[in-house]
């Protein structure tokens, strides 16, 4: 099972790194990390990025129940997503969604990022799949994100945003961040007449090399 050592630090300096790339508005989006005892830390749930600071993390169970709750935070609203991830996969030890704008347009389109550069295939594992719709804050989330997730490092939350999984915080946000520069050139190529599709062979190269590396 994979941890995060520091995670408490880890978690709240990527949610700063996170707001300050604009990755993340207001108070939207939401991180989480393993600690070495299986259980989850995550930011909670309407906290302003700029103000938080360690004492508002919230550590859950992998079933929800919150174990350790400063000055009176709730764990994020979205937990349950991060906890079916870490449930579905053990060599994870951090989880970030968000509302970036390119890639929630593609999921608002019900379409995948497309692996037309190879820096995706080899952070990601190839094309970030859409996940099927189920409302916001619902098990179905989760539930509909795994299957999406399944040897890969991102997916897409139909009409909703997206959700990435990987060793540790910063390693996540690097993916989310690549995930969003790739829809937005993925939209621009397609103005230009549509991307040229990489050659099959570099595009499962990368994804292997995603394989080797994803727990890394
Ligand atoms: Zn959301």
């Amino acid at each position: 099972m994979k941890s995060v050592p520091n995670a408490h630090q880890a978690v709240l300096a990527t949610a700063k790194q996170m707001l300050r790339k604009g990755l993340v508005e207001g108070t939207s989006g939401n991180i989480s990390a393993r600690l070495p005892d299986g259980n989850i830390v995550c930011t909670p749930s309407s906290v302003d990025y700029e103000e938080m600071s360690m004492g508002d993390l919230v550590v859950v169970d992998l079933d929800g129940a919150v174990l350790e709750k400063a000055q009176g935070r709730s764990p994020t609203s979205e937990i349950l997503l991060h906890l079916a991830c870490y449930r579905a996969f053990d060599d994870i030890g951090s989880v970030i969604h968000a509302h970036p704008v390119w890639a929630t347009m593609f999921a608002c389109a019900h379409q995948p990022v497309p692996a037309c550069v190879d820096e995706l295939s080899m952070y990601t594992g190839g094309e970030v799949r859409c996940a099927e719709y189920a409302m916001s804050g619902s098990p179905g989330v989760g539930e509909n994100a795994v299957k999406a997730l399944e040897g890969k490092g991102a997916a897409l939350l139909a009409n909703h945003g997206m959700v990435a999984v990987g060793p540790e915080p910063a390693k996540v946000l690097h993916i989310v961040a690549l995930v969003e520069r790739t829809a937005q050139i993925a939209w621009g190529a397609r103005a230009l007449g549509g991307p040229v599709p990489l050659p099959q062979k570099a595009n499962e190269d990368f994804a292997g090399v995603y394989q080797l590396m994803r727990s890394l």
